[in-house]
Formats: structure tokens, C-alpha cells, sequence
């Protein structure tokens, strides 16, 4: 039985995860939950689980959990030390990191300094925290599992060694994307699309602010970080290839020629359900592959030119240092201005580029190193969106 802490109960890949362990009460138990303000889905997670400890993000929001959930044994707590302390405790081997953006990091690191399995779905924290957070999973001897799909499927795709892609006979990584809701719009009609339809993705159901990402490239510029960090690569050994069907989550090109891919429906289920049984598997109920339907897949290059986030990733990541976490900080401001129609859809690009240039780019010794990037790249942004002069 694996004990499981789910951190960002109530969001997409939550929800995915808790899916999983009600199909398979046999193989898990869901030790905690956390979720920054929805109540009603805690609510409901706790009437269907009865988790040992639920974690809010507010008193407020813990109050109002507890008040719905009379006479359960439960420990109803609030806040960071809290999240910390649920991926940290001893009745949970594995910790599904699926908070949204840079507040996973800590109580990830957390759950890695305990020496458990880390189910990574929170890409920010790896991209924010690099080496540092590589580092600190060698040293506790914490099994890092990879549930961005693209990147479960580079793991499934590597020899089973694990021994990172460059000690390897592996050529290139071949990351994929669907390019999102405006891969083949004209650059003059992406000026005034709205949040609504940026949030539409063609084919992946997701919280909001990956779904910008998705539309932005910015997604894709995370994950190109994201794949450098777990698999010890740097971007030139990692081709994005646009594959508008999202049925090939991505592959691995070895230096004799072959191309090995991993397939499949787009459902978050498989991955997940791959990092909670890893080397094994189990059943998901999401429907097997249909090639004949499906007929066709297709590809192409991506567009720089409409898509500068992904461009500003490679760069980032050359850069080095806090770089990466200031243009995660910029990025997690401009989207939440996006969709608060601060700014247009295209700003958001804008707004990382004048960040990311206009940033003091220093080398990271420490934790506290990264989160001063991140609080310092974050006033700046917020800065210049009042005075509208970064575009
Ligand atoms: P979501 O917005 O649907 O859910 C986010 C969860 O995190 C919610 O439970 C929310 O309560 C919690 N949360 C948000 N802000 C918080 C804060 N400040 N402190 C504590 N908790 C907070 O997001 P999602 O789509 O499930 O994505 C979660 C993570 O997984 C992201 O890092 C995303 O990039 C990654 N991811 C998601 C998908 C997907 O299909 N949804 C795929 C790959 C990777
Ligand atoms: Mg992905």
C-alpha cells in the first residue's frame, strides 16, 4: 500500500491523481490533501478519501473546511510550514507535486529531503530551483519521477538505465507540443485574442495558467528547461517539434538511426499512473490508442517569430544562474495580467523579454538565492505593467 500526499488536491492533475487511487484503493491510500482555496472540492475529496491531514492555503479556508467536515478524524491545517510538513510525514512514500507555479517549490523540496518518490508535475519548481534541486535529490536519495507528459514519455523512451541521455547512444530528444489554440493564427490576429480563448486548448484539459503557457509556447519553453535539468541535456540536444495531434508525447532519437516514442491518448491519467507504479503499470480506464481513426499525424517546425517564449527559454537557460527564475517570476505575473485583461495576449512575451534583459542575472549558491530572484524579478514586472513600458 502506498501512502500518497497530493499537493494541489483540487486542480487538474489532482483530480487525474485521485481518479487513479479510486480505481486502485487496493494499491493507495490518500494520506493528505492540499489546495489553496477551493473548499467545496476539498470537501468533497475528504468525503470520498478521508485523508489523515488537509492542508489549506488560508485560515480562513481551513476553517471552512473543518466546519463542513464535523466529527472526522481528521488534522485540519493552514500555510507553508503545514505543506512542508504533510510532504515530509512518515505515513507517505509518494508526494504528488501538482501545485501551480513557483509555490511548489518548497514543499516539493520538502518531500525530496525526506527521501520520497517526487511525482513532478510542477515544472516551475525544477526550472526555478535547477541544480539546486537535482543536487538535493541525489543527496537524499529521493526517486524523481517525471509526469509532464512529454517528459514521462523522453523516460519512457530512454534506455532503462536511467543513466541520463548523455551516457547514452541517444542523439537528440525530440520534445513535442501541439502548439496550442493559435499555432497557425496570422501574428495580427493574435493581438486581441481574449483569455477565453486562450484557455481552449485543442486537445489537453488543464488549470488556466498552464493553459496560457500552452498558447504562449511558454509551456513549452518551461518543459525545454524542464527536460535539460532531468535529463542532464542541454537545449541543443533537444528538438521541439510541433505535432498538432498530441498523440506522440515525445521522443528520443539514438545515433544509430532509430527513434523511439511514446503514444497514447492525451489523458494526464497515463503519466501519472505510470510515476505511482513505476517500473510497473496498472489499468486507467482511458481508452486505448486508435490509430486507424486517428489516420494521421502530423508535424512541423515551431515559429520563433510568433512564439518568442520559447526563444527566451534557451535563452534563459544559457544564461544560466537566476535566469531561469526570473523568467518564471515575469511569466507568472504576465499571465495572471493576461487573465485579469491587464494586457494583451502578446504582451505576455513582451513582458518576459523586458524582464529577463533588464534583470541582474547572478549565479545561485543557495535556496534563498533563487527566491530573491524570483520576489525581485516579480516587483519588476509589476513595476513596468504599471507604467506599460516594456512593450
Ligand atoms: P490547477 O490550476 O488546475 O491546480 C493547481 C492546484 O494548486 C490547485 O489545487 C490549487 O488549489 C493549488 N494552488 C494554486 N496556487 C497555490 C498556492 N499559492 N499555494 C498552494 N497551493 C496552490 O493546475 P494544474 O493544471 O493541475 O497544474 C498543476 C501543475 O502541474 C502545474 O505546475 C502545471 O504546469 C503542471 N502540469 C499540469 C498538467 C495538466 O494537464 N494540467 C500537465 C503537465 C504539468
Ligand atoms: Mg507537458
Amino acid at each position: 500500500m502506498q501512502g500518497i500526499c497530493l499537493l494541489g488536491a483540487t486542480g487538474s492533475i489532482g483530480q487525474s491523481t485521485l481518479d487513479i487511487i479510486e480505481q486502485h484503493p487496493d494499491k493507495f491510500t490518500l494520506v493528505s490533501a492540499s489546495a489553496d482555496k477551493s473548499v467545496d472540492k476539498m470537501v468533497d475529496i475528504y468525503h470520498r478519501f478521508k485523508p489523515q491531514r488537509i492542508v489549506m492555503g488560508s485560515e480562513l479556508a481551513c476553517n471552512e473546511v473543518a466546519a463542513r467536515c464535523q466529527g472526522a478524524s481528521v488534522s485540519f491545517e493552514w500555510g507553508e510550514q503545514a505543506l512542508d510538513s504533510i510532504a515530509a510525514d512518515p505515513n507517505v512514500n509518494q508526494v504528488m507535486a501538482a501545485i501551480m507555479g513557483f509555490a511548489g517549490l518548497k514543499p516539493t523540496l520538502a518531500g525530496i529531503r525526506a527521501g520520497k518518490r517526487i511525482l513532478l508535475a510542477n515544472k516551475e519548481s525544477l526550472v526555478t530551483a535547477g541544480k539546486l534541486f537535482m543536487d538535493e535529490v541525489a543527496l537524499h536519495n529521493a526517486v524523481l519521477l517525471p509526469i509532464d507528459s512529454e517528459h514521462n514519455a523522453i523516460f519512457q523512451s530512454l534506455p532503462q538505465n536511467h543513466a541520463g541521455a548523455h551516457t547514452a547512444d541517444v542523439s537528440k530528444i525530440l520534445l513535442t507540443a501541439s502548439g496550442g489554440p493559435f499555432r497557425s493564427w496570422p501574428l495580427d490576429d493574435m493581438t486581441s485574442v481574449t483569455p477565453v480563448q486562450a484557455c481552449k486548448h485543442p486537445n489537453w484539459s488543464m488549470g488556466q495558467k498552464i493553459s496560457i503557457d500552452s498558447a504562449s509556447l511558454m509551456n513549452k519553453g518551461l518543459e525545454l528547461i524542464e527536460a535539460c535539468w532531468l535529463f542532464n541535456v542541454t537545449p541543443d540536444d533537444v528538438d521541439v517539434v510541433i505535432h498538432p495531434e498530441s498523440i506522440i508525447h515525445s521522443m528520443v532519437s539514438y545515433k544509430d538511426g532509430s527513434v523511439i516514442a511514446q503514444m497514447g491518448n492525451p489523458d494526464m491519467k497515463v503519466p501519472i499512473a505510470y510515476g505511482m507504479t513505476w517500473p510497473k503499470r496498472i489499468e486507467t480506464q482511458v481508452p486505448p490508442l486508435d490509430l486507424i481513426e486517428i489516420s494521421r499525424l502530423n508535424f512541423e517546425a515551431p515559429d520563433l517569430e510568433r512564439f518568442p517564449n520559447l526563444r527566451l527559454a534557451a535563452e534563459a537557460w544559457y544564461l544560466g544562474g537566476t535566469a531561469m527564475a526570473v523568467l518564471n517570476a515575469a511569466n507568472e505575473v504576465a499571465v495572471a495580467a493576461f487573465l485579469n485583461e491587464k494586457i494583451s495576449f502578446l504582451d505576455i512575451a513582451k513582458l518576459n523579454e523586458y524582464v529577463l534583459t533588464h534583470s541582474d542575472i547572478r549565479p545561485v549558491n543557495c535556496l534563498d538565492d533563487v527566491f530573491e530572484a524570483d520576489k525581485m524579478a516579480r516587483q519588476l514586472a509589476n513595476n513596468v505593467l504599471v507604467d506599460g513600458d516594456f512593450a
